[in-house]
């Protein structure tokens, strides 16, 4: 049925689902082959088929991602975590563990809590600020945290960009900032995947008109919350790496820009210094 709708790995989705509902690795499908699904089980992989056949993403399915080797739940209340957000976590722990100091971080806009939850993991001494302005995505940020038992390392605020930061604890407090914001151009929402464009949350995707709407705020505003030499890294769309440097640089409150590529050659994230 999924191969007839298109899908490309309409078996691996499959073997998914199963090993989902089963609780089992996906070669323990193969290793025990004879296993006989209960009533109920097929019921429920029936229902999870239909959820597939009608476009839902897998992820949401299942209710996990994998993302820098932890488990993440998900559901249409956050964006799906993408593999290409694996290289701006992984640049930021490279610079966290390179000073093995303790840092302060924030991350904008944190969705699922993919970069903070990683960050906190993957590097003990950081401590984390993790911001994002909708209240149901907060909840599967916190989830996630206690999930991989980084709930007390996380400080979590409710509100738009740095807006609940308050300024008297917070100007001048982080050693990085972290972003992958929303940064779909509205008119181009439209012509998405119908896999992301139906089902994943249009405030995790949205960028305002140009797309750039984000990256202008934060390039207006992250020089004052962050230390001196303090890093700010962003993840950008195709195309925009030119204009989000010019946003950036012309504040003239940064230096230093990095241009990171993705695995297919496309400008993925960038970083700046504060002056
Ligand atoms: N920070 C989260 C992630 O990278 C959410 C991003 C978003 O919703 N734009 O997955």
């Amino acid at each position: 049925m999924l191969q007839n709708k298109g899908a490309e790995s309409a078996r691996l989705e499959c073997e998914m689902l199963l090993s989902h509902i089963l609780g089992w690795q996906r070669h323990e499908l193969y290793l025990r082959k004879d296993w006989i699904l209960t009533e109920e089980q097929i019921q429920v992989f029936t229902d999870m088929l239909q959820r597939r056949l009608d476009g839902e993403p897998i992820q949401y399915i299942t209710g996990t991602r994998e993302f820098m080797g932890l488990p993440f739940f998900v559901d249409k209340r956050v964006l799906i975590p993408r593999w290409e957000t694996e290289l701006l976590t992984e640049y930021v722990l490279g610079v966290l563990r390179k000073k093995n100091q303790p840092a302060a971080v924030l991350d904008l806009g944190t969705g699922s809590g993919a970069i903070a939850v990683s960050l906190a993991v993957h590097f003990p001494r950081a401590s984390i600020t993790a911001v994002d302005i909708r209240e149901d995505a907060l909840q599967v940020a916190r989830e996630n945290a206690k999930r991989n038992e980084v709930l007390s390392c996380i400080d979590f605020y409710k509100g738009d960009l740095f807006s609940p930061l308050k300024p008297a604890r917070y100007h001048e407090y982080f050693d990085a900032i972290v972003s992958n914001p929303p940064y779909i151009p509205t008119g181009e929402i439209n012509g998405l995947m119908p896999e992301v464009r139906e089902h994943e949350p249009a405030s995790a995707l949205d960028g305002g008109a140009d797309g750039l709407f984000f990256y202008r705020r934060i390039a207006d505003q992250a020089w004052r919350y962050l230390k001196e030499e303090g890093l700010i890294a962003v993840e950008i769309g195709y195309g925009q790496s030119s204009s989000v440097q010019e946003l950036f640089l012309e504040t003239g409150a940064y230096q230093g820009q990095e241009v990171h590529k993705d695995l297919a050659g496309i400008d993925r994230f960038l970083v700046f210094q504060k002056k």
